[in-house]
């Protein structure tokens, strides 16, 4: 499997990272080894110094396709769960500056906490759906899907233009403002609306 993941998809997150404004989304790949789950500690790399969460909502696809139709994309996933895009921000940062490939900053082991997922029918409104992300029992980012400038079916019509989606291939739908460091011994908690699902203890 692999996860794809939208980078720069909310403006209030674009704007506190001093990026531009994208005119089609942006997307990177994280390696199926960057995946944590059942609320699994992560353990703090030794090669970062600033590694930040982003608290994003995650899409389940359950059938194979290329080159997807807007109509027809909510057909191609059925699941939707809540995850980190774990970010070593200094060594993102170093590659920006010198045009280089975000991989090892943002695909790195332990990288991608996902939470178990919940039916898609679950959903009465997916252009509305609101998530946060506590840290240490703090609000410290809330989103909504509605927010988004490129909305579930587009990610997927986008992404299918140049990548066959597989079903068990997961995607990150990109984060809202409020992304910060954690340190070691700092609890990550995630909602869907008024449901946990995802907790994370930084080791
Ligand atoms: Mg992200």
């Amino acid at each position: 499997m692999k996860i794809i993941c939208i980078g720069r998809n909310y403006v209030d997150h674009i704007k506190e990272l001093n990026n531009a404004i994208p005119t089609s989304p942006v997307f990177f790949l994280k390696p199926d080894t960057s995946l944590l789950i059942r609320n699994r500690p992560f353990f703090y790399p030794a090669f970062s110094d600033n590694i930040h969460y982003e608290v994003e909502l995650v899409l389940k696809i359950c059938k194979v396709g290329r080159n997807i139709q807007k109509k027809f994309a909510s057909a191609y996933f059925d699941e939707i769960g809540i995850g980190l895009d774990m970010t070593a921000r200094d060594l993102q940062d170093t590659a920006k500056d010198k045009g280089l490939p975000w991989t090892v900053a943002k695909g790195f082991d332990q990288s991608a906490p996902v939470s178990k997922f919940l039916p898609k029918t679950d959903f009465n409104d997916l252009k509305n759906i609101n998530f946060h992300l506590d840290l240490n029992g703090t609000k410290v980012q809330q989103g909504n899907s509605g927010l988004m400038m490129y909305d579930f079916d587009d990610i997927i019509l986008n992404i299918s233009k140049f990548m066959t989606l597989r079903t068990g291939d997961y995607i990150f739908t990109g984060t809202p403002a409020g992304v910060g460091p954690v340190k070691v011994g700092d609890k990550l908690e995630a909602w869907i609306e008024e449901e946990k699902l995802l907790s994370c203890l930084i080791k």
